[in-house]
């Protein structure tokens, strides 16, 4: 069993578009539940089965196509309420989402 990414990826700083993960669902949670959606901003909240961490997942669009990211939820934030009242995705970047996900490692 592999665990997730989550610890190592959300040590980074999340500022704009470019800092997301694509497909973060995937390649940095495991098994990510829905926890809220917001049909109004297109995102949602995820919690990473493994390890129970929270994320956002916004879309980011080229014009060309769309990319799903994810960035963390804010500290101290009710996730749903946050989703519902504040959660804005990341400042857009035309360069769009390219963080890189970390490479997982099988527990020892
Ligand atoms: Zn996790």
């Amino acid at each position: 069993m592999t665990t997730c990414g989550c610890e190592a990826a959300s040590q980074r700083t999340f500022t704009s578009v470019r800092d997301g993960i694509p497909w973060g669902r995937t390649s940095v949670l495991r098994d990510p539940v829905e926890v809220a959606r917001s049909e109004e901003k297109g995102m949602m909240v995820l919690r990473c089965r493994s390890c129970g961490t929270e994320w956002a997942e916004a879309c980011w669009s080229s014009g060309h196509m769309e990319v799903y990211y994810v960035f963390p939820v804010p500290g101290g934030e009710d996730p749903v309420l946050w989703l519902t009242e504040r959660a804005e995705p990341l400042e857009w970047d035309a360069s769009g989402p390219n963080g890189s996900a970390p490479s997982r490692t099988e527990p020892g």
